[in-house]
């Protein structure tokens, strides 16, 4: 009974690394060393690759010039290369009327559909363009509306990398790869996104990160393999309804 269970938690537990904020402007230097990291234990993160950086805070990160190479040159690794934002620029600012309830600044949730569309359009037609195939989303802040949702699916893009819960589930016709926490650990059960913005971190954060990479590099996995456990079992769906609950609890406190 108990091998049972541990066999099933073992096969269903898995870590999946991702990186925000990839643009030509960015901190190139830990990122070169997450490189040889990743080589070095045969890891491939998944990158949020922002197709058109206008962020003035994230503009201020030294720039390079053969982005887009570099960026096929990932991708020719197997590493998965989402679309993270258009712009990243905030231009409306959420109460909690957005998706997961998070708030803050937006560049897609409060938008009009019109206007959420040409965004998605354009980034799209900037990763053609470079010759890069898309197939995953996740917003600026993790907010979003319905209209989002369309909007992404109006280009037959319905995989997401956010959300609440210990594994992959199909909501609105979108997959959701859950993303719940900023803080580098690894849960005992279930599939989670490990957020990751290496241009917050300093040297010690990263050795840190290798620490973890080092300790854990057996069970992080890949992004087919995470979108593989997709399961919308009745009982992963009150596992996911109560993390909504928790985190939303535990963010109102915070607060
Ligand atoms: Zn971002």
């Amino acid at each position: 009974m108990f091998s049972k269970i541990r066999n099933y938690m073992i096969k269903n537990t898995g870590i999946l690394i991702r990186l925000d904020d990839i643009a030509e402007n960015m901190n190139w230097d830990l990122m070169e060393k997450s490189e040889l990291l990743f080589e070095e234990y045969g890891i491939k993160p998944i990158l949020g690759v922002i197709p058109n950086n206008k962020d003035n805070e994230l503009l201020s990160y030294s720039k390079k010039n053969n982005f887009w190479e570099q960026v096929r040159n990932w991708r020719d690794k197997g590493w998965e290369i989402a679309m993270h934002g258009y712009t990243h620029v905030y231009d409306k600012i959420c109460k909690n009327e957005d998706y997961f309830n998070y708030g803050g600044g937006s560049e897609f949730c409060g938008h009009t559909l019109e206007t959420q569309i040409s965004r998605i359009k354009n980034g799209l037609q900037k990763f053609k363009n470079e010759k890069i195939k898309i197939r995953s989303f996740f917003a600026p802040n993790h907010t979003y509306d319905k209209n989002t949702f369309i909007a992404l699916k109006n280009f037959r893009i319905n995989e997401v990398i956010d959300g609440y819960g210990l594994m992959p589930y199909i909501e609105n016709d979108i997959k959701f790869i859950p993303q719940l926490f900023y803080k580098v650990f690894a849960l005992p059960f279930g599939i989670q996104t490990l957020q990751i913005h290496l241009n917050y971190w300093e040297q010690k954060d990263f050795d840190n990160f290798e620490k973890f990479i080092k300790k854990h590099s057996n069970k992080i996995i890949t992004y087919d393999q995470a979108i593989a456990k997709t399961n919308n079992s009745f009982f992963y769906k009150f596992i996911n309804t109560s993390t909504k609950i928790i985190l939303r609890i535990k963010r109102a406190i915070k607060k």
